[in-house]
């Protein structure tokens, strides 16, 4: 499968940053697909810069509805007609800040799809759960809640003690919850399942991308700080192993 590396900006990034950004984006390598997701004010330069690079944009989360009396949220069908193909949803920041629940995140990922949008749904344990064993139940769980029926899009794995400390899980437990991960998607979703790409997201930089990219089952990395850096998200895209 054709491994993706996408950039999550957070609430990062000034519109004098764009330009240098998208040009060098010019240099992604071919054999993986690349995504940049910088806030929404920022979308539309993205867009009209990132034309012909073939690197994707997306945006970091999306209302559930389609329109109506929502200050301050932002509609799925308004990313896709600025540009934007992919929307992250349910990122621990937002499951944690924005107080969203499993459910929350099932109605955006259903309007992101109705309006075009692939959605990459987060999931992914506190440190207190993996501790006590329990990060797979906890992340089947909010996968079995997250995802609707139908679901056509990515999911991303991402523990949440790796978020930002530069910890990572050892290389076979990444393993083990993908592999949980891609089960659960078979079962539910059947061929589909198997070919819905699961990202790794939490502390990738470029020197730990190429042994978590090898890692079975990691369709791409989700990359938080080292995106912000435009040569190390391009370094980490080209560790991503090829078709
Ligand atoms: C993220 O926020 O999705 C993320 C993975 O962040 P970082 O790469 O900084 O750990």
């Amino acid at each position: 499968m054709r491994q993706m590396i996408a950039g999550n900006f957070k609430m990062n990034g000034r519109l004098a940053d764009v330009a240098g950004y998208a040009s060098a984006m010019a240099a992604a390598p071919a054999w993986v697909d690349v995504l940049v997701c910088p806030p929404f004010p920022l979308l539309e330069r993205f867009a009209a810069l990132l034309a012909g690079t073939g690197v994707a944009l997306g945006a970091q989360d999306c209302h559930a509805a389609a329109a109506g009396a929502h200050t301050g949220d932002v509609a799925a069908g308004l990313l896709r007609e600025i540009g934007a193909l992919y929307v992250i949803l349910g990122h621990s920041e937002r499951r944690a800040a924005h107080h969203e629940g499993d459910a929350d995140i099932a109605a955006k990922v259903t309007a992101a799809m109705q309006a075009g949008l692939i959605p990459i749904a987060c999931v992914g344990e506190t440190e207190a759960a993996r501790d006590a064993g329990a990060a797979e139940a906890v992340v089947r769980q909010q996968l079995r809640h997250s995802l609707p029926d139908g679901f056509a899009g990515m999911v991303a794995y991402e523990p949440i003690w790796a978020i930002g400390t530069g910890r990572t899980p050892t290389e076979a437990d990444i393993a083990a919850i993908h592999a949980a991960i891609r089960a659960d998607l078979r079962d539910r979703f059947g061929e589909a399942g198997g070919a819905i790409r699961i990202l790794y997201g939490g502390s990738v930089k470029p020197g730990n991308a190429g042994a978590i990219l090898a890692i079975p089952e990691v369709g791409g990395a989700l990359v938080g700080g080292a995106c912000l850096d435009p040569a190390d998200l391009l370094a980490i895209a080209a560790a991503a192993t090829a078709d």
